[in-house]
Order: structure tokens, then C-alpha cells, then sequence
């Protein structure tokens, strides 16, 4: 398949043969958008910025020019690199050490996370140095600082999901582990949004670096509807628990700006009786994960998540996206939003706001999102004209992104027939399956009582 002129194949970056063995081993033949885009650069040794997803290739589009490089002879860490959990470290991990058993020597390679042996990591690095450092900001920090970890022979240093290692709080320890390394260096930053926040600290590391964004098409599908409805007045936890139970949703993921709003909301609806899965960065990664899969097994009707939290989640049959609030970064809404109507079935995404929200509205809207005004009356969501909208509008100064507006398909297409029909389906499955389950506990039950009763 050729890609707009980009390489087509891995032979073309004449990397070593011990990666094109490791790529032959994984199955690997044609490298992905973001591989032919970017390996080119890095091999180069050019800094970059990579604004792409997970399941975008991202990890090997990385690895494999670093590790293509890296001098086995030499005892020395000579690439360094970052990720925001232990689950993403160790994937990179994975990655890592199955390129690196090509190699003759056996390129070296260490996992540094929370939650593993210390000392025995301690005690490895007082006899040799890994060449490749793959972990959480906070252990590799600590392992420098324990003067085992020397990384000032670094080359590289990798910043994977630098937006959600902002949103963890752990910028602060990464900047740390940068201003150790030598200033010579190649710097490979991965993060699907770049926040504000995060703009003085590529400044400060980064001298032009190379930008290069590499989005999924469309993402917001034609099949959507966007409903705006104003919590002016409200009590805003009501409204959404309002619109939770009003039109039945088959999954419903309400997204919120803050881990407290989260919080919040999810006391609310629990305190109302639904039955609601939590999912942000305060929350365990174990937990996170038994919760995912629970939301995956459908247990859950309802999600209440954070932008970067809910990042990598693939979700199938979400019906409903809420916004709790308007996100303070324009790509986010179109990640909360591009949640639904996937596959090109229908889905509503509701976004809730108040007076100040004005300009962010127009800003969606140039996108080409089309907003459906609405209210709750009488226990129903109804059409409204939202006139105090209109006449306080001004133009807006803002310069929007060209790129966001392509992510937004624009002409409204019929909703298929049928996906009514599936979600019925769907629905009555699971019921079966939750009565089946019920069944099996009754009896379970009838049967210890009778035991109980019989002892
Ligand atoms: P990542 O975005 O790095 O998490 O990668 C997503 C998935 O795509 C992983 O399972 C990779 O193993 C896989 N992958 C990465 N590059 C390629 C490729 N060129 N061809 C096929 N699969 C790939």
C-alpha cells in the first residue's frame, strides 16, 4: 500500500539486520503512518514531537531507529525513556526487550517501575549499566539519585503520553531527569494533545524542535448528535443524573475536566443508585484495569472518566457522551465526542454549559459541530431556542486550528436503520446473561440455606 510517497517498507530505512529480524518475528511488513513519517527524522537524530495516539505504532516508531543505533560494546546507558504508568512502561518494555534479543550482544535492557525489587535493581546497576532505561519518572529519578542509575552517557530520552505525565503530576520529575542529562541530546516527545501547560517545558528542552502531528481521520462521524443544553440555574450533578435516566443509554460516559468533578459525580449518581465505574489518574492502575474490564463485560451502564485517564480505552456501543463540561482543550472534545457513533452507528453527545462558556461553543462550532439546543421538562429532553446564546454573540478572535476541523465529518447523513435494533439486542443478551447469573446465585443460595439448614 503506498502512503502519499512515504516508505512503504521497512527495508527502505537500511536499519541493521538484527531489527529487521525482530520485525520479520513480529509480523511486521509495512510501517505505520507515524513509522514512515517519523523514522526518518529520528534516524537523522533530529528532536521531534510526535503527536499521535496509542495504537498508532508509536512505540516502535521510536525503538526501532534508537535501538537500531545503540553500541552494544559500550557499558553505558544510552537511551533513557519515560512513560506516565507502569502498564505503559512495561509495554514499552515488551517492545523493547523482544527487539533487543536480535542483537548479537544481547542489547540490555531495564524496567524501572513502582511496585518492583530495589535493591535487586541496585545491586544490577553496582555491576553494569542497561542501555536501554524503560520506566515510571518517579523510580528512574530514584535510581539516580541513589547514584546507581548514570544517565548522563544518555544520547537519547524518550517522553512517551506527555500529556497525561503532565495530568499525573509527574512533569516535575521528568524535567528533574532531563536537566541531568548531557545537553547534547536527542529528545522524542509522544503525547496525543499538547496542553498549554506543557509548552515551557518543551521550550525549555527542545530548540525547534520538528512538529508532527499525525491524527486519525474524521473522528468525529456524521452519525453523532450534539445536543447543548445550559445548566444556568441547575444543579448540575441533578442534570446529569436527569439525563442519565431519561433516554435509556446503552453505555453512557460522562466526561469531566477534574479528578474532583469526577469524584463528585460519581457520589452523586451512586447516591441516586446507579451503578457507576470511576476511572482517573488517582485510581489505582490495578483498579483501573479491573474496572476497565468490567466496563467491557458491560457490568457498568455508566462511566465517569477524565480526558487522559480514559485515554487507550476502547470502549465498544457507547450510546452516550456527556459533557460535564466543556474541555479546556478543543481537541478533547472531539476524543470525548468521537467515543460514539463509531462503526457508523447513532450516538448522542451531550454537552452541558453555562453563560462563560460562550466562546468555547463558537470555537466547536467553527469546527463544523452543529449543535441541537435542548432542556428537561416535564421529565423529557426537549428542543429549545437558546436565545441568550445568540444575542450575546461576538466574533470570535481565536484562530483555530485547521487540522481539528478535518477531524469533524460534516454533512448529516440519515442515521442507519437498525442500530436501534442491535442495542435492543444487545441489551436483552445482557439481561439474559445478568438473569442467568441471577438464576445461578438463587440457586447457589437455596442450596447453602439448605445445607445451613440441614447442619
Ligand atoms: P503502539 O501505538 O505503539 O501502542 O502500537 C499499537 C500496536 O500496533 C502494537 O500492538 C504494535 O505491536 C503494533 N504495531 C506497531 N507497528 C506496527 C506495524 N508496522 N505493523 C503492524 N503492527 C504494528
Amino acid at each position: 500500500m503506498k502512503r502519499g510517497g512515504l516508505v512503504n517498507t521497512f527495508k527502505q530505512f537500511h536499519f541493521n539486520p538484527f531489527i529487521d529480524e525482530a520485525l520479520n518475528d513480529k509480523g511486521f511488513e509495512t510501517p505505520t503512518e507515524v513509522q514512515a513519517k517519523l523514522i526518518p527524522l529520528i534516524q537523522k537524530g533530529k528532536s521531534v514531537v510526535g503527536q499521535s495516539q496509542t495504537g498508532s505504532g508509536k512505540t516502535h516508531t521510536f525503538l526501532l531507529p534508537l535501538m537500531d543505533k545503540i553500541n552494544v560494546e559500550k557499558d553505558e546507558t544510552q537511551i533513557v525513556v519515560t512513560a506516565p504508568s507502569r502498564e505503559l512502561a512495561t509495554q514499552i518494555f515488551q517492545a523493547a526487550s523482544q527487539i533487543a534479543k536480535f542483537s548479537t550482544p544481547e542489547i540490555r535492557v531495564t524496567n524501572f517501575v513502582g511496585g518492583t525489587d530495589k535493591q535487586r535493581q541496585l545491586n544490577r546497576l553496582k555491576h553494569q549499566q542497561p542501555h536501554v532505561v524503560i520506566g515510571t519518572p518517579g523510580r528512574i529519578l530514584d535510581m539516580m539519585n541513589e547514584q546507581a542509575l548514570k544517565v548522563h552517557t544518555a544520547s537519547a530520552f524518550v517522553i512517551d503520553e506527555a500529556d497525561m505525565t503532565l495530568d499525573m503530576g509527574f512533569l516535575e520529575e521528568v524535567d528533574q531527569i532531563a536537566s541531568r542529562l548531557p545537553e547534547k541530546l536527542q529528545m522524542l516527545v509522544f503525547s496525543a494533545t499538547i496542553p498549554e501547560k506543557l509548552r515551557p517545558f518543551l521550550k525549555k528542552y527542545m530548540e525547534n524542535p520538528i512538529i508532527e502531528e499525525i491524527r486519525p481521520k474524521a473522528i468525529i462521524s456524521e452519525s453523532i448528535d450534539n445536543w447543548l443544553i445550559s445548566t444556568k440555574g441547575k444543579d448540575k450533578n441533578r442534570l446529569i443524573y436527569q439525563l442519565l435516566t431519561v433516554g435509556h443509554p446503552y453505555l453512557a460516559i460522562v466526561f469531566a475536566n477534574t479528578k474532583q468533578r469526577v469524584d463528585e459525580i460519581t457520589d452523586y449518581l451512586k447516591g441516586q443508585g446507579l451503578k457507576v465505574a470511576k476511572i482517573h489518574g488517582d485510581i489505582t492502575p490495578r483498579e483501573r484495569k479491573r474496572v476497565m474490564r468490567q466496563v467491557q463485560n458491560l457490568e457498568f451502564q455508566y462511566v465517569v472518566a477524565t480526558d487522559l485517564a480514559a485515554r487507550g480505552i476502547d470502549i465498544e456501543g457507547v450510546s452516550h457522551v456527556i459533557n460535564a463540561e466543556i474541555p479546556e482543550e478543543l481537541d478533547f472534545f472531539i476524543h470525548r465526542v468521537g467515543r460514539t457513533g463509531r462503526n457508523q452507528l447513532s450516538g448522542t453527545a451531550i454537552t452541558l454549559y453555562d453563560p462563560s462558556d460562550d466562546q468555547a461553543i463558537m470555537a466547536i462550532e467553527k469546527l463544523g459541530v452543529t449543535f441541537k439546543p435542548k432542556e428537561i421538562k416535564e421529565g423529557e429532553i426537549v428542543d429549545t431556542y437558546d436565545r441568550n446564546r445568540r444575542t450575546k454573540r461576538e466574533k470570535s478572535k481565536d484562530v483555530l486550528d485547521p487540522t481539528l476541523i478535518g477531524l469533524v465529518k460534516k454533512k448529516k447523513k440519515k442515521i442507519k436503520p437498525g442500530y436501534k435494533k442491535k442495542i435492543e439486542w444487545a441489551i436483552s443478551d445482557s439481561n439474559k446473561q445478568k438473569r442467568k447469573v441471577e438464576r445461578r446465585q438463587q440457586t447457589r443460595s437455596v442450596r447453602k440455606n439448605k445445607k445451613n439448614s440441614n447442619q
